[in-house]
C-alpha cells in the first residue's frame, strides 16, 4: 500500500553543548556492508553521513569524550539473515567498519547481534563504569539500529542526542519517523553534527 502523510514537526536545535566527561559518542554500524556500494545491504544515503560522523569523532576525541563503535555481527545460521539476507558476517570485508571512520587503538567496539546495541552486550555496563549519562548517536540505519539503540538508551534514562545529518535510512519516511520518535517519545535532542559540541573539563 502507499499513502501520503504529513511529517509532524520536530525541533532541531542550533547548538547542543555537552560535558565530555559524561558523554559518549556512539557510531552505529558504519560498516562496509551498509555504507559501501558493494556492500550486501547498501544504504545509499549512508555515504553522505560519513563526514558528519567524522566531525563528531574528531570533536569527541579532542575533548576526551568516550567513543564507542557498534558493529553488526552475524555468523552462519543467524536468524536475522532470514529477514535481511546475509550481511555483516563476522570477519568479512562487509563486516568491517569503513576505513574513513576506523576505530583508534583503545576505543571500544561493541559487536552486536540485534538492532539494539544494548541487547546481549556490555554497553550499559561500560557507560555506567565511565560515568556517562548522555549518548550522542550517528550512523545507520536511522530507523533500525540507530533508533533501537537510541530507544534502549532512553529507556535506561540516558539522555539521547542524535545528529540529524549523521544518520541515514532507505526511505525519507523512515528517517523522519526515527527522529520524530527520539524527540517526541524520548525527549531526545536533535541537532546537526556541526552544532554538537563536547566541552572538555576546565
Ligand atoms: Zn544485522
Amino acid at each position: 500500500m502507499s499513502d501520503s502523510v504529513t511529517v509532524p514537526s520536530y525541533p532541531i536545535e542550533e547548538a547542543v553543548e555537552l560535558a565530555a566527561s559524561r558523554t559518549a559518542l556512539i557510531v552505529v554500524d558504519m560498516q562496509n556492508d551498509f555504507v559501501m556500494e558493494e556492500g550486501r545491504l547498501h544504504v545509499p544515503a549512508a555515504k553522505e553521513t560519513v563526514a558528519a560522523c567524522a566531525l563528531l569523532l574528531a570533536r569527541a576525541r579532542a575533548a576526551g569524550a568516550r567513543v564507542v563503535f557498534t558493529q553488526d555481527t552475524h555468523e552462519e545460521g543467524d536468524p536475522e539473515w532470514a529477514i535481511w539476507g546475509e550481511h555483516a558476517r563476522k570477519g568479512s570485508w562487509g563486516w568491517r567498519i569503513v576505513d574513513d571512520l576506523a576505530p583508534q587503538p583503545g576505543e571500544t567496539v561493541i559487536e552486536k547481534v540485534r538492532y539494539d546495541a544494548f541487547y546481549a552486550t556490555p554497553l550499559d555496563h561500560l557507560l555506567r563504569l565511565w560515568g556517562v549519562d548522555t549518548v550522542v548517536l550517528c550512523g545507520t540505519v536511522a530507523n533500525i539500529c540507530v533508533h533501537y539503540t537510541a530507544a534502549s538508551a532512553a529507556l535506561r534514562w540516558y539522555s539521547v542526542v542524535v545528529a540529524v545529518d549523521g544518520i541515514s535510512a532507505l526511505e525519507p519516511f523512515d528517517h523522519h519517523s526515527a527522529l520524530r520518535q527520539v524527540s517526541f517519545l524520548f525527549a531526545g535532542r536533535l541537532s546537526r553534527a556541526e552544532g554538537i559540541r563536547f566541552q572538555a573539563a576546565a
